[in-house]
């Protein structure tokens, strides 16, 4: 008998990767500036190769806001950003890594830097939020697409606006529960703990922002 590939439940393989892989539901702000890093980097790197100077890495920050009236958690890069097709392949196939891609088609790079390779990182987000939205614009496209979901429901690809190329995401944080607090994720000082443990080698400077109302 020919042998055959194994099938996967995506819904209860998200639901797993949601509820079981990771300890700390902390890590989430790892995995999210890892991603904004690489993706960055991936701008970085295409600009040296094509030769563009002047381009430096202290102009390209990753940005956190909190608005902790709203329940939002803000992360915004300047980076390679994504085409409606990669945010579907990418962002809607579970294990699927554009940057292990990356990594094998620049292997030639002296110092390439790209953390990701497991394709299961971003969806750390659903530990913390109800909704997650990803406004994304890649480099060289005037189209911008909004990718969207509440977890294992799916989720949607609409087009929309967007000034520069990059990626914003925006977390809605969960409200707390009796056994699980999510409060902490809106705290600057809590914030600034966690980018100083997980995400203090990051070559790009954090910035991070309050919304006051
Ligand atoms: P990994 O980082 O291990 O590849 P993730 O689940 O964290 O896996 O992310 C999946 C893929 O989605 C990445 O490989 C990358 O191609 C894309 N991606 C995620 N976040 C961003 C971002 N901020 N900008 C551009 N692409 C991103
Ligand atoms: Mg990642």
């Amino acid at each position: 008998m020919a042998k055959k590939q194994f099938k996967a439940e995506s819904k209860r393989l998200l639901d797993l990767m949601i509820n079981s892989i990771y300890t700390h539901k902390e890590i989430f702000l790892r995995e999210l500036i890892s991603n904004a890093s690489d993706a960055t980097d991936k701008l970085y790197y295409n600009a040296m190769k094509d030769g563009k100077t002047g381009i430096t890495r202290d102009s390209l920050p990753i940005e956190l806001t909190l608005d902790k009236e709203n329940r939002r958690f803000v992360i915004e890069d300047h980076g390679c950003g994504m085409t409606a097709e990669e945010l579907e392949s990418n962002l809607g196939t579970i294990a699927r890594s554009g940057s292990l891609a990356f990594k094998k088609e620049n292997q030639d790079q002296a110092d390439i830097d790209i953390i990701g390779q497991f394709g299961v990182g971003f969806y750390a987000a659903f530990m913390v939020a109800s909704h997650v939205e990803v406004v994304s614009r890649a480099i060289g496209s005037d189209q911008a697409n909004r990718w969207e979901s509440d977890g294992t429901a799916g989720y949607t690809v609409t087009p929309c606006e967007k000034e520069e190329n990059g990626t914003r995401i925006t977390l809605t944080i969960k409200e707390n529960t009796e056994n699980e607090t999510y409060d902490e994720f809106l705290e600057p000082y809590r914030i600034q703990a966690l980018v100083k443990k997980y995400s203090d080698y990051i070559r790009y400077p954090i910035k991070m922002d309050m919304i006051r109302s």
